[in-house]
């Protein structure tokens, strides 16, 4: 491609994303498509010849859109948001120009320094305390594998990445911990026999005295606990689990102590919400991610960690090719994490805080849980509904009930009025189980929701209701 073409086809891109960014509203949220649908609307094999741009587009604008699902539509209330900016994009773009693979010092000097500084910018955003270093992940799943790769190579005092690991160590998290850390303590080597699933209160935050329990069985019968892994915002329910209760365990057993931060460490950001992070004197490293409630594109992940030496022990390579002369002067983030290459992440989470400010933010944030507030207050008026969990951010999780009616009753017809909500195109939330009770999940926290869609979105769920439970 010509420079002319680039730059023609460069602004007829941004025009269009300027304009999606307009009318994602006008697109049926979830996409509506049947499995193999654009499979089979795509060719078997690729061109032989390249084929020019405005044949590709074409494609991109009449096969692909509509197999996409809208996180940035304003009715999105599913999962979690992954919600970006127009200030993040363009940063992308520049990322994606630029082309650099930021593995080292070397192979990029601003990359390495930049994320450097927007991690200790964000760490001071949130409160995590000072000497905490940063470094971007591309998920918290990386960012918590990580943690239990150093917490495994602490607890065996780096041997375990020489020879494997010889014996059996634990590793505990709620029952409500996210599946990512199931994941992790597989591949991590600790083998999922290990980990414990510690049961929660009526708020679904961890019990201390069941963990502490927890760690002194499997210390009586010969086994080594680990690591202990808190939640800062569950991801059914936003929990948030006794953190500087159990960061003192960790202390007193000697435990890794990483705190799983994903959704909610993005509250941390509102003066009133610091006590979120009462006891991160005891984080021995803490993930949240700025790809979901921080206007930064998907993938960004920010992870800490107190001790950085922990971190590079566990990760360092030293390979003959990749040495410089500056290695001991410089950070090489290669060494902070599981992937050799890696992204300029940095620069779009650096145009996202420096454009909206911390206040910018903190008022996006604000709005968010001012909303989901109003909605649990409507679920809590209407007698045909009820809130399932306390509401801590901006999750509300709730459900349609009947007198008399069984879980099993209850799930059926909440799942037939969730699919009914969805199916209208104009909202899409998700569902969860709540120590086996269903429960339909609202999630806040798109840029472009306001009242308006939240309003929609329940009475779409009221009059859906209506109808379902005409006699
Ligand atoms: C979303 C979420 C994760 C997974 O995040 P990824 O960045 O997609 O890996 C982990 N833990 C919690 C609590 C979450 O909400």
């Amino acid at each position: 491609m010509d420079k002319e073409t680039f730059r023609y086809y460069g602004h007829e891109f941004i025009d269009w994303v300027a304009d999606y960014f307009e009318e994602v509203e006008q697109y049926p949220v979830r996409s509506p498509v049947r499995p193999g649908e654009i499979k089979a609307a795509l060719p078997d094999r690729p061109p032989l010849a390249g084929e020019p741009m405005e044949t590709i587009f074409e494609d991109f604008r009449e096969v692909i859109m509509p197999g996409i699902t809208h996180w940035q539509h304003p009715g999105w209330f599913a999962y979690f948001p992954a919600n970006n900016s127009p200030e993040s994009v363009l940063a992308e773009l520049l990322t994606a120009g630029l082309g650099a693979q930021c593995m080292i010092w070397q192979t990029s000097p601003a990359a390495t320094e930049l994320e450097e500084v927007v991690m200790r910018w964000l760490g001071r955003m949130l409160g995590l305390p000072e000497g905490t270093s940063g470094v971007i992940q591309d998920t918290a799943s990386t960012a918590t594998l990580c943690a239990l790769l150093s917490a495994r190579e602490k607890a065996t005092g780096f041997e375990a990445n020489l020879t494997g690991l010889d014996r059996p160590l634990c590793v505990y998290t709620s029952e409500e911990g996210h599946s990512s850390i199931d994941k992790a303590v597989k591949i991590a080597g600790y083998g999922i026999e290990s980990l414990r699933h510690i049961p929660t209160d009526d708020d679904f935050a961890m019990i201390p005295e069941e963990l502490e329990k927890a760690i002194e069985n499997d210390r009586a019968e010969g086994l080594e606990p680990a690591c202990v892994i808190g939640t800062l915002g569950t991801t059914s329910s936003t929990a948030v689990d006794p953190l500087p209760e159990i960061g003192a365990i960790c202390s007193r057993y000697g435990l890794w102590f990483h705190v799983d931060a994903a959704f909610g460490g993005t509250a941390a950001l509102l003066d009133e919400k610091k006590d979120l992070l009462t006891g991160a004197e005891y984080f021995d490293s803490f993930v949240v991610n700025p790809h979901k409630w921080m206007l930064t594109n998907f993938d960004c992940s920010a992870y800490f960690v107190k001790d950085e030496e922990a971190l590079i022990r566990t990760f360092e390579i030293h390979p003959e090719y990749l040495k410089t002369g500056l290695d001991a002067q410089v950070k090489n983030f290669r060494d902070w994490g599981i992937q050799l290459g890696r992204r300029f992440r940095a620069l779009k989470l650096w145009f996202v805080i420096r454009s909206y400010g911390v206040e910018g933010l903190r008022d996006m944030i604000r709005e968010h849980i001012r909303l989901a507030s109003l909605f649990r207050q409507w679920v809590e008026e209407d007698s045909r509904f009820e809130v399932m969990a306390p509401v801590q951010f901006s999750l509300v999780c709730f459900r349609l009930k009947i007198e008399g009616a069984d879980e099993e009753k209850l799930a059926r017809l909440n799942a037939e009025l969730l699919e009914k909500v969805n199916r209208s195109g104009r909202v899409f939330m998700t569902h969860t189980s709540l120590k086996g009770r269903y429960a339909i999940r609202m999630a806040i926290g798109q840029r472009a929701t306001e009242e308006r869609h939240v309003r929609e979105a329940w009475d779409l769920l009221t009059q859906t209701a209506a109808r379902l439970l005409q006699p």
